[in-house]
């Protein structure tokens, strides 16, 4: 989602609206206009808010000019390896930190999918918050010996179907797959085979990172979270399971962490 500040002029307004193709709108929330990261992966759009930047002389920070060089895929399937299922940021942080974290990011982005730019709904068709998805790099780092690195590179905002895309193992469980084809279909434009190589992609980039042991990198957080066993951030694939894990409801570390004392969570 991009997102297009200027001083109020109803003239610049009406132009932004042009070279939007229709798209921006006004949220209330950011005081800024909006740009759904479909239209942007649109190259007509993606160039007439070019030209429209340039006009009004506005700077882009480093990652909305990353989204002006999109080159049309704006999401992928996704199914994380089988060793890092619940070892995630809700897993290992207290309930407070994971909403000190998620919340700002639902709200930044001004209470929208930064992906297709609608809001969150959820199974009751209730608007809700829209989901703060982590989203991971899987590398190999050379060293003394080769690392397998799980490594955050950011958060950001998702509708439910959006982040069913992102994982695709629990759609196939849920018998939701036609619903991630629809979507992937829907946000980059393509066609139903071509939503089936990503799905095909996707799984075979799943088969081949489940083969390894994944160390954890959440320096991109440092200075914002505190995690007492690991205060670099960075951990070793063989202890995460002690840091806590969503799939389980009485992490070691918080049970660990509770006042001498007073009796264990149940
Ligand atoms: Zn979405």
């Amino acid at each position: 989602m991009l997102v297009i500040r200027f001083p109020y002029d109803p003239a610049h307004n009406e132009r932004l609206r042009q070279a939007s193709g229709g798209r921006a709108r006004w949220s209330q929330h950011l005081r800024a206009f909006i740009v759904p990261v479909t239209a942007v992966a649109d190259p007509a759009i993606r160039s007439g808010l070019a030209g429209f930047a340039a006009e009004q002389r506005l700077t882009a920070d480093p990652a909305a000019r990353g989204q002006l060089s999109l080159t049309g895929v704006v999401l992928r399937a996704d199914m994380l390896p089988t060793g890092v299922w619940g070892s995630n940021l809700r897993g290992i942080l207290s309930r407070d930190q994971w909403a000190g974290l998620r919340i700002p990011v639902a709200e930044a982005a001004g209470g929208v999918c930064e992906i297709c730019g609608k809001p969150s709904v959820n199974d009751e068709g209730r608007k809700v918050r829209p989901d703060c998805h982590e989203r991971w790099s899987f590398d190999m780092r050379p060293g003394s010996v080769l690392l397998a690195v799980q490594t955050l590179t950011g958060l950001i905002a998702l509708c439910k179907v959006c982040h069913l895309v992102q994982h695709l193992g629990f759609a196939e469980v849920q018998g939701r797959v036609a619903e991630v084809i629809e979507q992937l279909r829907a946000v980059n434009g393509w066609t139903y085979a071509e939503a089936r190589v990503d799905l095909d992609r996707a799984r075979r980039e799943f088969d081949y990172r489940s083969a390894f042991s994944w160390d954890l990198d959440l320096t991109v957080l440092r200075g914002r979270i505190a995690v007492p066993t690991a205060p670099d951030l960075y951990v070793a694939a063989g202890r995460r399971a002690q840091l806590g894990n969503s799939f389980q409801p009485r992490p070691t570390v918080r049970a660990a962490l509770r006042p001498v004392g007073q009796p264990a969570p149940v």
